[in-house]
C-alpha cells in the first residue's frame, strides 16, 4: 500500500517477527500503527527460519542458566522478562490462531541419537552449565495452510496484522530518526519509498525491529572480525538499525555475537546452505589439510569453531574455510546439506549429491591426492591426514576422541570435498534495550520514544543455547509494541 497519512501513534521499522508482533500489540492497545519494510515483502529472516522456540521446564533454573550464558553482559531483569515471555508465548500464539507443538523427537529427554553429524542436541547446547535442566524441549510449527517452520509463524503474524487493518508499506527503507529539539523524544521517521524521501510523525513511539547485520561487511569485519556467509535472506539485514539508533544516541551491546552454523556457499546462491552429513565416512580439515576436532561432536550452532585457532604469526585463520572431505558411501547416503530449509529451497540439490558434483559445487577425484589438488590443499598433507584417520578408525582410537562407532574409514573413492564456513543465522548486536524494550543511551538512560525488538540488540551474547532468537523476536516485539503506547503486554 502507499501512505494514507504521515501521522501515526507508533511507527514500526521492519516487518519480520519482531516488527509484526510489535505492530499487533500496539494496535491491541489502541494505537494507530504503521509498519515500514524496506524489502518488497515482509517476513525477513523470520519467514526463512527453523522457527524453533524453547519451552520452559523450570523457570528459575532456566533464568539462572540463561543469565550465566550471557556472561554478565545482560542484566538479570532482561533474562527474567524473556523467560516470562516464553511462558506466555504459547497462549498468545494460540490467541493469534497459530499452532505450535513440542518437537516429538526431543520430548523424552535423553540424548537424541540422530544423524551422526551435526549431532542433534536436546535442550540447551550447554548441558554442563548450571540450570540446564530447566530448559524445555523445543516447540515447532507443524505444517499449516501450506507453511511450516518459521514461515508458518510469520504467516500467522502477517494474517493478524492484515485482520487488524494495520498499515504496512513495503519497499520503504528507513534512513534516520529525528529527536524533538525540546523534549528529546524520537518523534519523526525519515524513509525512502518509490524513489522519494518521505517523513512520518510518530506521536507515541518508534519501534526499531530491522534485524541485524548478517549482510553488512563493514559491521561484521569490525565486530566479529571476519566477513562470513549468511543463511538469512540476502541483503536485508544490513545493520541499518544499528546506525539509525547510534545516530540518535543509543548505546550498543553484544556486537561481537552471532549464531554460526557450519555451512557451504555455492555459485548462483548467495545465501549459505546448512551442513548435515548423514554417513560416517568423512572428516573436516583446515587449510593446511589437517583435522582439528571430533567432527561428530559438533552441533548445529558450533560453526564458531572455524573462527578459532588463528595463526598468530602468519596472520591467517587456518580454518577459514575448512573442508569437508568424504567418500562415495557418504555421498550416496544423503545430501550433505539441508536443501529443504532456509532460503535456497529451489537449488535442486539432489539426495545423492550428484547434482552439486556435476555442477562443480562439490569437487571430486578418484584419489585423495587428486582431490587435494582440486581443493587447493597440500596433497601430501591431506593424504597423511586421511591415512592417519583411517589407521585410527581401524585401531579404534581416534586422535581427536571421535568414538570408534563414529569412525568409518575413507577407503573407497571417488573422494569428494567442499569448503565449509561458519555461516551466520543471525547476529545479536545492536542498541541496548531495557526489559521493557526502551532503547538506552550509553549511560543506560532510555531515549524517549524509542524502542527495540528482535535480533537487533538481542539479549543474547556469544554463548547461544539454541532456538532462542525466534521466540525473542515475538516476545520482545510484543513488549516493545506495548511499551510504545505506554502499557505492559498481557
Ligand atoms: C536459516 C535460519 C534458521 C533459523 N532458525 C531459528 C530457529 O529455529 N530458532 C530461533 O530461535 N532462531 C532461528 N533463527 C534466527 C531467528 O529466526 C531470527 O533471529 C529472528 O527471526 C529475527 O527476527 P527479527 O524480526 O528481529 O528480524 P527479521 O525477521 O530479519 O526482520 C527484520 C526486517 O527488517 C527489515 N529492514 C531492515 N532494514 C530496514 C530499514 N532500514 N527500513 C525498513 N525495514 C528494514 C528487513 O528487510 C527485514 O524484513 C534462524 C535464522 C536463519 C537464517
Amino acid at each position: 500500500m502507499s501512505l494514507q497519512t504521515n501521522d501515526y501513534d507508533v511507527v514500526v521499522i521492519g516487518y519480520g517477527g519482531a516488527g509484526a508482533s510489535a505492530a499487533i500489540e500496539a494496535h491491541e492497545a489502541g494505537a494507530r500503527v504503521l509498519v515500514l519494510e524496506k524489502a518488497a515483502e515482509g517476513g525477513g529472516t523470520t519467514a526463512m527460519a527453523g522457527g524453533n522456540i524453547r519451552t520452559v521446564r523450570d523457570a528459575d533454573k532456566m533464568i539462572k542458566h540463561f543469565h550465566t550464558l550471557c556472561e554478565g553482559t545482560t542484566d538479570l531483569a532482561s533474562v527474567e522478562a524473556h523467560v516470562r515471555g516464553l511462558i506466555d508465548l504459547p497462549a498468545w500464539i494460540e490467541k493469534c490462531g497459530g499452532v505450535i507443538a513440542p518437537d516429538k523427537k526431543k520430548v523424552s529427554g535423553p540424548p537424541v541419537v540422530g544423524p551422526p553429524y551435526p549431532r542433534e542436541t536436546p535442550g540447551t547446547l550447554f548441558p554442563r552449565v548450571e540450570g540446564a535442566d530447566g530448559v524445555g524441549v523445543r516447540y515447532r510449527w507443524p505444517q499449516q495452510n501450506g507453511h511450516d517452520r518459521g514461515a508458518a509463524g510469520y504467516a500467522m503474524l502477517a494474517r493478524n496484522v492484515a485482520q487488524r487493518g494495520i498499515d504496512v508499506v513495503t519497499g520503504a527503507r528507513v534512513t534516520s530518526l529525528v529527536r524533538d529539539g525540546v523534549t528529546g523524544r524520537v518523534s519523526r521517521v525519515h524513509a525512502e519509498h518509490d524513489g522519494e524521501k518521505i517523513q512520518i510523525d510518530a506521536r507515541g513511539g518508534v519501534v526499531l525491529a530491522s534485524g541485524g547485520y548478517s549482510w553488512d561487511a563493514e559491521l561484521l569485519r569490525d565486530t566479529i572480525g571476519a566477513v562470513l556467509p549468511s543463511a538469512s535472506p540476502p541483503h536485508r539485514n544490513t545493520g541499518d538499525g544499528v546506525r539509525i539508533a547510534q545516530a540518535v544516541g543509543a548505546g550498543l551491546w553484544h556486537m561481537g555475537a552471532a549464531v554460526l552454523q557450519l555451512g557451504v556457499v555455492v555459485p548462483d546462491y548467495e545465501a549459505s546452505f546448512g551442513l548435515k552429513v548423514r554417513e560416517r565416512g568423512f572428516v573436516l580439515v583446515d587449510r593446511l589439510g589437517q583435522r582439528f576436532c571430533d567432527e561428530t561432536n559438533l552441533a548445529g550452532h558450533d560453526g564458531g569453531v572455524l573462527l578459532d585457532d588463528r595463526d598468530l604469526r602468519g596472520a591467517v585463520r587456518k580454518r577459514l574455510p575448512s573442508y569437508l572431505v568424504f567418500d562415495e558411501a557418504t555421498r550416496l547416503a544423503g545430501p550433505v546439506v539441508t536443501p529443504d530449509r532456509g532460503f535456497n529451497r529451489d537449488s535442486g540439490w539432489s539426495d545423492d549429491n550428484s547434482v552439486p558434483v556435476e555442477r562443480g559445487w562439490i569437487a571430486s577425484a578418484p584419489t585423495v591426492r587428486g582431490l587435494a589438488g582440486k581443493l587447493g590443499l597440500d596433497s601430501d598433507e591431506l593424504t597423511r591426514t586421511i591415512d592417519t584417520y583411517n589407521r585410527g578408525a581401524a585401531a579404534g582410537h581416534d586422535a581427536y576422541g571421535r568414538a570408534a562407532a563414529e569412525c568409518t574409514p575413507l577407503e573407497d573413492g571417488p573422494f569428494y570435498g567442499i569448503a565449509v564456513w561458519p555461516c551466520i543465522l543471525n547476529t545479536q548486536g545492536g542498541p541496548r534495550r531495557s526489559p521493557a524494550g526502551h532503547i538506552l543511551d550509553p549511560w543506560g538512560t532510555p531515549i524517549p520514544g524509542l524502542f527495540g525488538a528482535g535480533e537487533l540488540g538481542s539479549i543474547w551474547n556469544t554463548l547461544y543455547p539454541g532456538g532462542v532468537n525466534y521466540g525473542e523476536a515475538l516476545i520482545s516485539g510484543r513488549v516493545a509494541g506495548a511499551s510504545a503506547v505506554g502499557v505492559v503486554p498481557s
